[in-house]
């Protein structure tokens, strides 16, 4: 029995091993096909029009599909690369190339300024943003008549001397969306897209695993606006005339369907969506005659299309070809996943000095210490409502410490952003489970292992490999390919846990790992924390369990009203008097 590559790893192998030579053929195919069409008139057009607005669509897969972001100004990034294409040629006489390359520099650099609002903006208010951006852009392209030439546009563009010829030139485009389409297609799997992903399906929980969510959205728009300039400068030579009319809010409404109705989480949903969105229009030409019908099916096909299909046409087709998939079942690569604690450093690896957080005039954590040695796992309880939620929250960054000081491994992380103290060697589990819940249990956990900080975060061989241990560490590699949202409840605890072991960090905290489970699911957790410890792993565990919390903590912390109220050995502290009294609620001096 192999124990380097399991089933799922050689199918997606041979897949990938007749899927690229036979994606090649195909593209050619189409290439031949582009080249002996008519050099002018109807086909060549509209094969123009799809394939260069196709390119512009791919970003929208990025942006919107993988990063979750939207973008209301993909036509204002398609307009700077065709005005780009087309006054620096026509005006200021430079080679098509060169153009292309400043149209496209110029959409990144506005894509780059535009996902840098999203620090502070999200949801709707991103996409005002975006709508505005791209009003801007259609004014000036407009009003600023001495640069842009107005509303007349810019005529007579070039193309580049080898592919005058219209047909030589679709075969550019159709090589063009080819390769962009396989780089978007790979962008999915790779560590950037993941990122992404994750970012789209839980944000809180990306930062907390390490992910600087901020440059992630920023990639995001930049890349997703490069493809936008690429797809509008081709259009430009495609088409040699540009104005102002093609690069409105409208066509950014247009280029958002086409990436819905194909499917917007996959790279041939945009070409789907293009070609339909494109080709509906002409096969209901016939209806031209009859005023309003041809909008209204128009209208109503895209309606009925996006709502029997919420994922778009591809994604549709795509879970039809699913349930033929089998399933596929890995070998186990068995239990070989290293802790390294963060290393032999100091004997102390969390110090927490008189940390307070008010909310208001609540004081949820009102002026703390806690002391966490190396080795061994910490507990920390309290009733319902005392501070433990909110205490890691501050400790993993989620909310600015009113007051108070966290050092973490000897660094003063306090004002660190939680990617950063993810980095600096923190891992955690939630309350209320935060997965990734369109992402399979292994992208879950190599997302873990991407910690930066972690050793093997940068080797992707090593990151599959350390993912697939952590879930045999958690006795769920057999489901690893298997989307997590499925999963029951037990398990999505168990893929959290080893999402955190596979960044192999210096502190784990655990929020209540036990809430929900069953008694069975109980023991195991317990086995687990037990395994956990052993191989040298400081845990920090809130828990309400007194059975669990006495079994495995050696060291327990009292909070009650966000005050801490006892600390030491776990026997001694459970026969505190003050403690028992907090637990039967009758502690008069706080409670008063
Ligand atoms: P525990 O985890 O110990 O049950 P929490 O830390 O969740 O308790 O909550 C402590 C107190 O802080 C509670 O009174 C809670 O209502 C309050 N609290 C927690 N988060 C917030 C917040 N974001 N805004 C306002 N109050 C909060
Ligand atoms: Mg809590």
């Amino acid at each position: 029995m192999s124990t380097t590559a399991s089933p799922a790893t050689e199918v997606a192998r041979t897949r990938l091993n007749w899927g690229v030579p036979a994606y090649i053929l195909f593209v050619a195919a189409a290439i031949v096909f582009a080249v002996l069409i008519p050099k002018t008139g109807y086909i060549l057009n509209i094969s123009l029009q799809a394939t260069t607005y196709a390119i512009a669509v791919l970003g929208l897969t990025i942006v919107l599909g993988l990063c979750g972001q939207i973008n209301l100004a993909q036509a204002a990034f398609f307009g700077l690369g065709a005005y780009a294409v087309g006054l620096g040629q026509t005006e200021h006489g430079l080679n098509f190339w060169i153009c292309l390359m400043i149209g496209t520099s110029l959409a990144a650099l506005f894509g780059a300024l535009l996902g840098a609002s999203t620090l502070r903006l999200g949801g709707h208010y991103l996409a005002m943003v975006t709508i505005s951006f791209q009003q801007i852009l259609t004014l000036i392209l407009i009003n600023w008549i001495p640069v842009t030439k107005g509303p007349d546009g810019v005529r007579a563009i070039p193309r580049p001397a080898l592919l005058v010829d219209g047909s030589y030139y679709l075969g550019l485009c159709i090589a063009v969306l080819a390769g962009l389409g396989y780089l978007v297609w790979r962008l999915r799997d790779t560590r950037l897209g993941r990122a992404m992903r994750a970012v789209r399906d839980n944000e809180l929980a990306a930062g907390v695993a390490g992910i600087d969510i901020y440059r992630t959205k920023v990639t995001a728009f930049a890349l997703s606006a490069i493809l936008g300039g690429i797809g509008g400068g081709l259009f430009a030579g495609g088409f040699a005339y540009v104005s102002p009319d093609q690069f409105s809010f409208a066509e950014s409404v247009v280029f958002l369907t086409m990436a819905l109705l194909g499917g917007v989480a996959s790279p041939i949903g945009a070409v789907i969506g293009t070609g339909l969105l494109i080709l509906i229009p002409e096969w209901l030409r016939f209806l031209k005659s009859i005023p309003g019908l041809y909008l209204a099916i128009y209208g109503a096909a895209v309606i009925l299309i996006v709502l029997f299909m919420p994922d778009g046409i591809w994604g549709y087709l795509r879970g039809q070809l699913d349930r033929f998939k089998r399933a596929r079942h890995s070998v186990k690569t068995g239990d070989a996943l290293q802790l390294s604690g963060g290393g032999a450093g100091a004997e102390t690896v969390l110090e927490v000095r008189k940390l307070s957080k008010h909310f208001g005039g609540l004081k949820a954590v009102d002026e703390v210490d806690l002391l966490i040695k190396r080795g061994g796992v910490h507990a920390l309880i309290g009733p319902n409502g005392s501070g433990k939620t909110t205490t890691l929250n501050v400790l993993s960054g989620l909310y600015k410490a009113t007051s108070g000081s966290v050092i973490l491994n000897g660094q003063d992380i306090t004002s660190l952003p939680p990617h950063a103290r993810t980095k600096a060697g923190l891992g955690r589990t939630f309350q209320n489970i935060r997965l990734w819940r369109s992402m399979t249990a292994l992208e879950n956990v190599m997302v873990g292992a991407e910690r930066p900080g972690n050793t093997a975060a940068d080797d992707p061989a090593a990151v599959i490999a350390r993912a697939r241990a952590a879930l045999a560490f958690v006795d769920l590699e057999h489901r690893a390919d298997e989307v997590v949202a499925g999963f029951s409840y037990g398990h999505q605890r168990a893929v959290e846990i080893a999402r955190a072991l596979a960044g192999d960090p210096a502190l784990l905290l655990l929020d209540e790992p036990g809430a929900g489970l069953n008694s069975s699911e109980k023991v195991e957790l317990r086995n687990l924390l037990k395994r956990i410890s052993a191989r040298g792993l400081t845990i920090l565990i809130i828990d309400h369990d007194m059975t669990l919390v006495s079994e495995v903590a050696q060291h327990i912390t009292v909070l009650n009203f966000g005050r801490h109220i006892a600390d030491g050995v776990s026997a001694d502290v459970l026969q505190h008097p003050d403690v028992i009294a907090a637990y039967l609620g009758t502690a008069p001096d706080v409670a008063a």
